[in-house]
């Protein structure tokens, strides 16, 4: 038999904790066919409702299921981490508790792994369902982001994969504080099967993300996976050396056949403005990759645990 991990990262989902238990266990009879032992993780990433107490009721009925309680809330990202440390199997899936990643997609995940591929990934089409603003953003990320770095970042990639224990401990390998796992998992390599599915929408509950949290995740990922912005003051640093020389040269050729030295106060102040603004940019970029490396030097466990069941 072999052992495969599932890994649930929960932020108050009480009311979603069994239905993706049940969700789950629909695929019982491929388990048995495939030979496959299961062991399920959820992670509760310091909840505050009562999403612990509807594990610990799981756990009592099902001894395959286990609970890792954080002592606050970390963070999806740290949520993951813990289940790859925790998970033991031969293949580990990640799956989000509001079935918003259908656990039916299991069979046809695993008969690529057959196939070769040492993890199947998934990506939604539609980003059917999202607000506005924030299908907008995303995509523009993503435009981003690809374009800056050197890792492949897929656009609508949903955190839910299947995958092989080698991947597995290739993830665990890079126990980086500011983890950004879309970019890790391109990070890592290895063959990846990309699957295509419609979006599905969150069942109950509300989405944890704003878009603010969206926003400063985003800035993690960049800073993460891409040094480009730190390029950026440099090149600025160019483009305004080459337009101060032709300025100089348009003034002395002015003063030279108008004789007109006090006038052009006002573009004084602009340019003045302007290129501090740009500088402050600069170095709020520079801050940012600071900050970073401060919380990396620090080396701050990933997470706390307060109960493991
Ligand atoms: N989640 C978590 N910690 C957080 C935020 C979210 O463990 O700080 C979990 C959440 O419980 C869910 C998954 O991450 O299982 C995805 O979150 P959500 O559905 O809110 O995000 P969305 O699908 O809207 O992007
Ligand atoms: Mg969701």
């Amino acid at each position: 038999m072999e052992l495969l991990s599932v890994i649930v990262p929960c932020y108050n989902e009480e009311e979603n904790v069994f239905d993706f238990y049940h969700e789950l266990m629909k695929n019982t009879l491929f388990f048995q066919e495939r030979e496959l032992e299961v062991e399920v993780w959820y992670i509760d990433d310091g909840s505050k409702d009562g999403t612990a107490a509807r594990v610990k009721e799981l756990v009592a009925q099902d001894a395959r299921v286990h609970l890792v309680s954080f002592s606050r809330n970390f963070g999806k990202e740290a949520a993951i981490y813990a289940g790859f440390q925790k998970a033991a199997g031969d293949y580990a899936v990640m799956m989000d508790c509001d079935l918003q990643d259908p656990p039916s997609l299991l069979p046809e995940m695993f008969s690529y792994l057959g196939q070769g591929y040492d993890s199947v990934a998934t990506r939604r089409v539609t980003r059917k369902g999202e607000p506005f603003l924030r299908s907008i953003l995303a995509r523009a990320f993503y435009r981003l982001m690809n374009r800056i770095s050197r890792t492949e970042i897929v656009d609508g990639a949903r955190d839910y994969r299947l995958m092989k224990r080698c991947v597995v401990d290739a993830i665990l390998s890079m126990a980086e504080y500011n983890r950004f796992t879309k970019g890790i998992f391109g990070w890592v390599g290895f063959e990846t099967k990309w699957l295509e599915y419609e979006n599905v929408e969150r069942k109950k509950g509300e989405t944890k993300w704003s878009v603010w949290k969206l926003f400063l995740y985003s800035i993690d990922g960049i800073t993460a996976f891409s040094t480009a912005p730190l390029a950026l003051a440099s090149i600025m640093g160019v483009l305004f050396c080459v337009l101060s020389f032709l300025l100089i040269g348009f003034t002395i050729v002015r003063k030279l056949l108008f004789g007109d030295p006090t006038s052009g106060w006002p573009s004084l102040v602009c340019i003045i403005s302007m290129i501090s603004g740009v500088q402050l940019f600069c170095l709020g970029i520079v801050g940012q990759y600071l900050s970073k490396t401060y919380m990396e030097v620090k080396k701050r466990p990933i997470y706390l645990v307060k109960e493991e069941i």
